[in-house]
């Protein structure tokens, strides 16, 4: 039996070590989420960003040919401010957060970065200058403290630790059986949506990019889990250009500017209390999640007063 349990515990060991490089190698290609078709000219230079200025002229783009998704898209997020995108499931808001981090090429008009199109520049300086915080972030089989640590390998641990604070996780590591040493990740302890962005959150943080895209998680959250995304949300994109993929739009009411798209087209655009008063798209958007939001709330006090 002995001699049969032992290649069986070997291969076991195998196994799980095999699976667990796959699982991360999965996440790396996740997190790079390469395009091959993708590649740098010859004569490429590194993106040298001095004020951070997004512009997006005339922005034409589909995967397929036959389906286009964005059709004309023009706007500017001026250095350091925020500006958010709205608008229906599939208008095409994550789409344009790929197309600025040059996952896909467009097919007509430009992307700049303080008037470089960022087809002319290294792909390497542009990912170094954008810091993304995606709506499912994937976390490494590991500490919550490498995964936080994985914006700059080289922070120190109150550098670490700091970024937890600014980004209002350090709460809930405090609460963990082994703190920053928790095992978090598929093998370890499964994190909530909101926990994981604000993992994202304190990533960015440390990467320190002059430029930012949040692509807010679709998943409900609770109206305190909320504050504390919106808080955190503000301490990363305090002086960064800040391109914002709203779903819950109590998040964005401080933008500078609101984009509202819909199906590849800028339908409206101002700020949170221009836009109210216009009583179009995003006013009617506004009012539906806030009678939502209400209605929920009602429930949850019905529930609990059973
Ligand atoms: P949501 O609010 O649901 O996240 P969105 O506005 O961010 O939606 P996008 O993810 O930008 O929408 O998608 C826009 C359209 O492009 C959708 O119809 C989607 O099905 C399509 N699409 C997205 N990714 C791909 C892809 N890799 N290949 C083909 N079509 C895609």
């Amino acid at each position: 039996l002995i001699q049969l349990y032992m290649p069986l515990n070997f291969l076991g060991t195998l196994y799980r070590e095999m699976t667990q490089g796959l699982v991360d190698i999965e996440t790396m290609f996740d997190l790079l989420d390469q395009n091959p078709e993708i590649v740098d000219r010859p004569d490429a230079r590194p993106l040298q960003v001095r004020e951070g200025t997004i512009r997006f002229d005339d922005v034409h783009f589909h995967y397929d040919a036959d389906r286009p998704i964005l059709k004309g898209i023009s706007f500017e997020v001026p250095a350091g401010r925020t500006v958010a995108i709205v608008g229906p499931s599939g208008a095409g808001k994550s789409t344009i957060s790929r197309i600025l981090f040059r996952f896909y090429d467009i097919t007509g008009g430009s992307v700049t970065i303080d008037g470089h199109d960022i087809r002319d520049v290294a792909q390497e300086s542009l990912r170094h200058a954008i810091g993304m915080v995606p709506q499912d972030t994937v976390l490494f089989n590991d500490t919550i403290y490498y995964n936080i640590a994985y914006g700059r390998p080289s922070a120190s641990r109150d550098e670490v630790e700091a970024a937890a604070r600014l980004a209002q996780i350090d709460g809930f590591i405090a609460h963990l059986p082994e703190g920053f040493e928790t095992e978090v990740g598929e093998r370890g302890l499964k994190l909530s949506g909101g926990e994981k962005q604000r993992v994202a959150i304190a990533r960015t943080i440390l990467k320190s990019p002059p430029i930012l895209i949040l692509d807010e998680a679709t998943s409900a959250l609770d109206t305190h889990t909320e504050k504390e995304i919106q808080t955190a949300l503000g301490a990363v994109s305090r002086g960064r250009t800040a391109l914002v993929i709203a779903h819950r739009l109590s998040t964005i009411i401080d933008a500078d500017e609101i984009i509202v798209l819909e199906k590849g087209r800028i339908v409206e655009k101002g700020t949170h209390h221009v836009l109210l008063a216009r009583g179009g798209v995003y006013a009617g958007m506004w009012n539906r999640q806030r009678e939502a939001a209400e209605a929920a709330e009602r429930l949850k006090e019905t529930v609990e007063g059973d």
